[in-house]
């Protein structure tokens, strides 16, 4: 009988519970035995397994964050942790590892298939979406409907009182969020890492002085990506009242963004991915990413889904700054 391990690593994603699920039931429907190791990599070097029964998933698919715990452990980069991870998963008779994360979950999953014996594979969890090889990863479009919602929200004070606001959203270093989260909440501006070239202060500036000038009574919006601006958006904030004269409000949205309940399109990519990863064990793949593009499964070699860099969808980001001009040119009146 094979025996699956599974973990969640790096940034929880909503959708990781539903994807445990997903292996869980479709491994017992092959009389595969499902054990966990919480928080990630150091919960298998640390031995911290918990066994997976079909009956403890019923009420997990709808939960955010993950039953599995996570964690963030730079120390799985040295060969001796890998090493040990390797013993310990051969202590478990374990065949088959699979590692949910992002980026630097499945640089771990590539170390550890150089030192164990064992199938590896990876499954897209993380909210950044930055893993080439995917459409989507599990928990992107949730956070993005989080991001909006707030946005929303916001949009509506700062309307009320015609304020400025610099919305910073999560990505790590990519701009999915960024560019998804402007779309949907009709952003005056937006500020990703991937725009070329990126945006001045002065430019910035002088949109919203003339923004304001041409349309007083009206709320002006920028997404920024986090990481992005030196000293984060409340130093562009600060930056940005100086340069204008108008003061604009910082608002991080910070880790709400990660936290909720998965959305039904994160659901559903999470359990046929997790479906999908007991049947690429039974395949007999091994150093493999599951993913999706254009609806349909796909495995991609684990390396290449980190060391490419995933580009943002162009014609989204046309349809950005084509809006944000015309938003500004139906201003100037
Ligand atoms: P997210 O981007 O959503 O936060 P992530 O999987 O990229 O998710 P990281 O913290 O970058 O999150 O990586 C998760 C874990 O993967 C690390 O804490 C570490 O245990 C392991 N890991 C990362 N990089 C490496 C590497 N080069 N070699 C071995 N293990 C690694």
């Amino acid at each position: 009988m094979k025996r699956i391990a599974v973990i969640t690593s790096g940034g929880d994603a909503p959708g990781m519970n539903a994807c445990i699920r997903a292996i869980v039931l479709t491994a017992s429907q092959h009389d595969i035995e499902v054990i966990g190791f919480r928080h990630g990599f150091r919960g298998i070097v640390e031995d911290l397994n918990q066994p997976l029964h079909p009956n403890d998933m019923r009420l997990v698919s709808q939960r955010g964050g993950t039953i599995l715990l996570s964690s963030r452990y730079p120390q799985f980069k040295e060969v001796d942790a890998a090493r040990q991870a390797a013993a310990v998963l051969d202590q478990h008779d374990i065949s088959a590892l699979v590692v949910i994360g992002g980026d630097g979950s499945f640089r771990g999953a590539h170390h550890l298939d150089q030192y164990w014996d064992g199938q590896v594979l990876g499954l897209p969890g993380t909210i950044d979406n930055d893993l080439a090889g995917t459409d989507t990863t599990i928990g992107f479009t949730t956070a993005v409907d989080t991001a909006m919602e707030a946005i929303d929200r916001i949009r509506e004070t700062a309307e009320a009182m015609a304020r400025v606001f610099l919305i910073e959203v999560m990505g790590r270093h990519a701009g999915f969020i960024g560019l998804h989260a402007a779309i949907a909440g009709s952003a005056e501006a937006m500020l990703v890492p991937e725009l070329e070239p990126q945006p001045k202060l002065a430019d910035l500036a002088d949109s919203i002085r003339r923004a304001r000038q041409a349309f007083p009574d009206s709320s002006y919006l920028i997404v920024v990506s986090e990481n992005l601006w030196p000293g984060g958006v409340e130093e562009l904030a600060r930056q940005l009242t100086q340069a204008t004269g108008t003061t604009c409000h910082s608002a991080p949205l910070g880790h709400i963004q990660r936290g909720g309940r998965p959305n039904a399109a994160d659901r559903i990519l999470s359990m046929q991915l997790g479906q999908a990863a007991v049947h690429a064990v039974l395949d007999g793949i091994s150093g493999h990413m599951i993913g999706v593009e254009q609806g349909h499964v796909v495995r991609v070699p684990l390396h290449l889904t980190f060391e490419r860099d995933k580009q943002l969808d162009s014609r989204l980001v046309d349809l950005q700054l084509g809006l944000q001009q015309l938003n500004f040119a139906s201003n100037v009146v």
